[in-house]
């Protein structure tokens, strides 16, 4: 238990937390601090008021997101609330901080009510470059980001579900080359149908699945139709709703090429794992179990299994750290309108394309001087790895431009000297 120990003290010491506000421009004398006051400070006002994108000029705005969260599914933890889950989001600001420079606002809100809590968060619009949802419970994570989508003209993002789509997009994409399988022809079968099952299964098909090869699978077995008939599933669960006989975990996964957990730890058998299709692909990500272990699934079968989990000591971690902080900075830095169904492919590919070249020696050196090429233990970038930034970054601004989100335009070049400095 040394490690809950050495959290509860690296937390403690003073000052307590982890973050803190710097100041940016000269504070020293009188003049400085009529500069960055009153009465200075009345003429940006009145700049922005003549223009409200001036704001991106003359505040914090444009490298500023919030991390709004109420609580209600903190990492494995649960519905802890408002108060309990705030380490988690001045952590999630330490790594926006230091992987991508951007500066966070931390705001837990004690409000359950999905409708009251996007009131609350819409407020803040003129506050920051865009909106990370964290840690929000399903299904009102899903009416929360759609109303703030739809009502808020900065980017609305809720990591939890699209982070992780993202990041096991990219996996998929080169795992399915791997297996030198189409993308449009893999079956695949989900179990879990919260917050990031849904939002991946959906994610995938923007990648190029099939819909009607996807299977999804609740606590309560397969989603057929007929239990979408007797109103036994939600209506986000009702878009994988599929026209089969009911069944279990181990039907649904005979024949399958692809697995995707996001439900539960331990509930896939080695059977299982062989009745899979050739060369399976096995992204079991429950953490901190995934729903099978790394060695237990590459046991199962004298083929390949090509298998990721959310975990750090096996390959292939689908660690949302690749996603966020840079999916933010390519959309902060074009004053993007939105993080589209473009920008969050564009991520994905870009990912996909960076784990298929040579590793620079500084990574394959962090991750104790083991080999790293592309293949089936290496299918998505490791999140130390320093180029994520100058892949992903650019090509999410560009795919903002090209879909119209975004509201100031780039140069290639100068963009990355610009993410150099
Ligand atoms: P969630 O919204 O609570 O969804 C969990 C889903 O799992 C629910 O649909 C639930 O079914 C289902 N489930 C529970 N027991 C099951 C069983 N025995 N068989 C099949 N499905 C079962 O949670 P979430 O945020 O999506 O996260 C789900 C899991 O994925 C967690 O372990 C989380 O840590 C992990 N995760 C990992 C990563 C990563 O690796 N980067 C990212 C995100 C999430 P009902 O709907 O019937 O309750
Ligand atoms: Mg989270």
């Amino acid at each position: 238990m040394g490690l809950d120990e050495d959290a509860l003290d690296y937390h403690r010491t003073e000052p307590p937390g982890k973050l803190e506000i710097s100041t940016t421009k000269p504070t020293n004398t009188q003049r400085d601090l009529s500069l960055a006051y009153s009465p200075g400070v009345a003429a940006p006002c009145m700049e922005i008021h003549e223009d409200e994108t001036e704001a991106y000029s003359y505040t914090a705005k444009g490298n500023l997101v919030g991390v709004v969260s109420n609580g209600s599914a903190v990492l494995g933890l649960g519905d802890i609330g408002a108060q309990a889950g705030k380490p988690v989001m001045e952590g999630k600001g330490v790594l926006f901080k230091r992987f991508a420079d951007i500066d966070v606002f931390d705001i837990e809100l004690d409000e359950a009510d999905p409708n009251r809590f996007a009131d609350a968060v819409k407020m803040m619009e003129p506050t920051f470059g865009g909106i990370n949802l964290e840690d929000i419970k399903a299904p009102e994570c899903f009416t929360i980001e759609e109303r703030l989508r739809e009502e808020m003209d900065i980017p609305v993002f809720h990591d939890d579900q699209h982070g992780t789509a993202i990041i096991s997009g990219a996996a998929l994409v080169n795992a399915a080359d791997v297996a030198g399988k189409d993308l449009a022809d893999l079956e695949i079968v989900f179990s879990g149908a919260g917050a990031s099952a849904l939002a991946t299964a959906r994610f995938y098909v923007s990648l190029g699945a099939r819909p009607e090869n996807i299977l999804m699978l609740d606590s309560s077995g397969i989603i057929t139709e007929e239990r979408a008939r007797q109103g036994d599933v939600n209506e986000y669960k009702r878009e994988f709703a599929r026209d089969v006989p009911g069944g279990d975990l181990a039907d649904a996964m005979r024949g399958a090429d692809v697995f995707v957990g996001l439900s539960v730890g331990g509930i896939v058998s080695k059977e299982m794992i062989r009745s899979m299709a050739e060369d399976p692909i096995v992204f079991a990500m429950a953490n901190p179990d995934p729903e099978i272990g790394y060695e237990e699934a590459k046991a199962a079968r004298e083929d390949t299994v090509i298998m990721a989990t959310g975990r750090s000591d096996y390959p292939n971690q689908v660690n949302n750290v690749l996603g966020f902080p840079f999916i933010f900075r390519g959309a902060l830095d074009v004053r993007a309108s939105e993080i589209n169904e473009a920008m969050k492919v564009a991520a994905a590919r870009a990912l996909a394309d960076l784990a298929r070249r040579d590793v620079p020696d500084a990574v394959v050196k962090a991750y104790g001087d083991q080999p790293i090429q592309y293949g089936p233990d290496y299918i998505i970038p490791k999140p130390v790895d320093p180029r994520v930034l100058f892949e992903v970054a650019p090509a999410v601004a560009e795919a903002a431009i090209e879909s119209g989100a975004a509201r100031a335009d780039l140069e290639a070049d100068e963009y990355e000297e610009r993410l150099e400095a």
